[in-house]
């Protein structure tokens, strides 16, 4: 399905659990992955269930959001980064989604992610950049669409992602998310509405 059919508006709400965040303290480098909350119907789905500073902190914002963690239907990994997986099974029904496979229980159902509907207004774009292997989560809201992913880190970039092993690559699927996106939601800060200073 081409991104032009994704649906400027829809019935999916959106609502970020945590913002990701990189910070150097005396301890150490700590790094938080920005974990996403999408209801649509019947489904319920966590993006990035990473590293966050307390696990408890999540589960209370999930229940904020009167969505119990067996609730939660589908988990996304945008890719295969610990700092972005590593509380997955804090979700026991969900079905976990990646770039080619979705895990259901013991099953293993290879597919292409790029245009994988989760539901209505839910669905997955390849966007390899930031690793080979990235995946966005696009969201369609009554507020215009949400798109949460790693080819940005926050806001302002980096431009250049130190990880990338192609920037080239990496602008492409900068351009294919802006083409569609009303609001970013980066990997490690807080969402932002795309504009010219937005690095490509
Ligand atoms: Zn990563
Ligand atoms: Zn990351």
């Amino acid at each position: 399905m081409p991104d032009s059919q994704i649906p400027a508006t829809g019935t999916a709400s959106v609502h970020v659990l945590q913002d990701g965040y990189v910070r150097e303290a005396s301890d150490g480098e700590h790094v938080g992955s920005t974990v996403t909350l999408i209801i649509d119907g019947d489904a319920v789905v966590v993006v990035d269930p990473g590293m966050v500073s307390s696990r408890e902190a999540l589960l209370a914002a999930l229940v904020g959001h009167s969505v119990t963690p067996d609730a939660v239907t589908d988990v996304v990994f945008s890719h295969h980064h610990p700092d972005h997986t590593v509380n997955a099974a804090l979700f026991p029904a969900a079905r976990i989604h990646d770039h080619w496979a979705i895990y259901d229980g013991d099953l293993w159902i290879s597919r292409a992610a790029d245009g994988a509907v989760l539901s209505p207004s839910v669905r997955l774009i390849a966007t390899p950049g930031h690793t080979a292997e990235d995946i966005s989560t696009v969201a369609s809201t009554a507020g215009g669409v949400y798109v949460c992913t790693h080819a940005w880190w926050g806001a302002d970039g980096p431009a250049d992602d130190p990880f990338s092993p192609d920037l080239k690559l990496l602008a492409a699927s900068r351009a294919r998310i802006l083409a569609v996106a009303s609001v970013i939601i980066p990997g490690h800060g807080p969402m932002f509405v795309p504009g010219p200073d937005t690095p490509r």
